[in-house]
Formats: structure tokens, sequence, C-alpha cells
């Protein structure tokens, strides 16, 4: 079984007054068939850890290492974190323009696969997996990202992620701006990917919400750009009850 290894990773942020850093050591291992939830307050970094591992040109790695089955992440291109089985799900945020949902996908198997998948058996598999997320099934005509709504976003997430089927999947807030119909479908898709025991996955969240549908089998809170708490699926229940106060320097609600 494969491994994602974060070792004392240091990244900082290029803003207009110069690089800051925002991760201050972060040491997380997951393994593949795992689930671990990141939680944490609102500006703790968390949003920053999935850029770091997907690559985003914005954040720079100043200390500490990532590695994907002892490979070393950080000097592979973004198309190499992918082929080498990572899935991320802010990885393509921006609209596709004339490309369609279902020649992204196919686009998207055939490097993660090494051959492209019959088409005969990949609109089949496509129109499957739709149904199970209750996707009307013209969405795989639409291009990608043009004009889709947050929940619709959310969904397409999912569908790649039950079609591609990756080793390690960052999962950042999906559970935002969902009613709680479309919270259950897309994690009804988390668990069935999950349930393959292929994929370990990292589910960042703010809230709590979303764990009531996805049991982590570890929850880690992170506060000031590190992890300082690990536990089990309980501490998302404390976590629930008192908040990130006693977490915040000073003490402070977030
Ligand atoms: P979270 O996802 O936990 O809410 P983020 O990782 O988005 O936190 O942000 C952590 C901190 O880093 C915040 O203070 C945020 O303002 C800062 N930050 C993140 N990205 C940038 C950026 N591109 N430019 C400037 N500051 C940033
Ligand atoms: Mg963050
Ligand atoms: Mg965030």
């Amino acid at each position: 079984m494969a491994t994602l290894d974060i070792r004392d990773l240091h990244v900082s942020v290029d803003t207009e007054n110069g690089p800051r850093e925002i991760l201050k050591g972060v040491d997380l291992t997951v393994k593949q068939g795992e689930t671990h939830a990141i939680m944490g307050p609102n500006g703790s970094g968390k949003s920053t850890l999935a850029y770091s591992i997907a690559g985003h040109p914005k954040y720079t790695i100043t200390g500490g290492t990532v590695t994907l089955d002892g490979e070393d992440l950080l000097e592979m291109s973004v198309d190499e974190r992918a082929r080498a089985g990572l899935f991320l799900a802010m990885q393509y945020p921006v609209e596709v323009p004339g490309v369609t949902v279902s020649n992204f996908l196919r686009t998207a198997a055939t490097a993660i696969r090494g051959e492209a998948p019959k088409l005969r058996t990949w609109v089949k598999e496509v129109k499957e997996a739709m149904a199970k997320l209750n996707m009307d099934p013209a969405f795989a005509e639409r291009n990608v990202n043009e004009g889709f709504s947050g929940g619709e976003k959310k969904r397409h997430e999912i569908l790649q992620l039950e079609l591609l089927k990756p080793q390690f999947a960052v999962l950042d807030e999906t559970d935002s701006g969902l009613d709680v119909d479309a919270l259950r479908i897309v994690s009804e898709g988390v668990n069935r990917v999950r349930e393959g025991g292929e994929t370990g996955t990292l589910l960042i969240t703010h809230y709590t919400r979303i764990l009531r549908y996805i049991k982590p089998d570890f929850v880690h809170v992170f506060s000031d750009g590190k992890i300082v708490e690990s536990g089990g699926p309980e501490l998302a229940d404390k976590l629930e009850e008192e908040g990130y106060a006693a977490y915040v320097k000073g003490g402070g609600t977030a």
C-alpha cells in the first residue's frame, strides 16, 4: 500500500509585502485506504497545505519533504503528480473552454491509466457514475466549469474521484456551499471511493457537518500553520461541541 508522507513542511506565500510563512512544520502520514480529516479555524493554513501538495506556483516550499511512496512529490510537475496517483480537487478550478466534461474526464483517465479507455465502455462508465451522483446526463456535454454552480463543481469533483480512483485524494472544503441533499450525495460518492480501499483521502474542512456523513479514521486539528492535535473520530465530536477556541492563540473564537 502506498503512503503519502509529509515531513516538517514549511511553506511561504508571496504577498505584496514579500514572502510570508504560512505552514510552520506540518507532519502527516496518510496510507492508501485511510481517511484523514484536517480541521481548523479559517486562516490556519489548511488550503495552503492543499495548494502546496498540488504544486501551486504561488506557494514556495521553504523546508521539509512530501513523498508519495518514497518518490519526491515536490520535484514533480502538476501532471506528474496526477500520474503518480494524486488527485487534487482544486487542480482544475478554471473554465476549460470548448472541452466537455466527458472529454476532459477521458483525457484525465488516459493520463492516469496509461492508455485511453475504450470509448463505448467509457461512455457507460461515465453514465453510471453520473447516475449515482444524481447528475443530469446532459452535464457530460457541458464545458468544464463553464457556468457551473457551486454544487455542480463539487459533484464534478466527486465524479472525477469516482472515475479516476486515485491513490490519494485531497478534498478542500468539498462541503462548502452544499445544501443537505447535495452534501449527502457528495458524501456517498466519497464513501464509495473509500470503500474501494484503494484511495487515501485528506478531507479538509472547517465544519464538522460533513463528518456526520463521512467517518474519518483520523482527525487532525490545524492551527497557525501546523497540526496541533491528532486523534480518532471522537476528536471531531469534541470540536463540534467546543469549537476551535482551545487551539487558537490567545483563546480567541474562530
Ligand atoms: P484556511 O484554508 O485554513 O482558511 P489558508 O491556507 O487559505 O487558510 O490561509 C492561511 C493564511 O495564509 C491566511 O492568513 C491567508 O490570508 C494567507 N494566505 C494564503 N494564501 C495567500 C496568498 N495567495 N496571498 C496572501 N496571503 C495568503
Ligand atoms: Mg488553509
Ligand atoms: Mg481554506
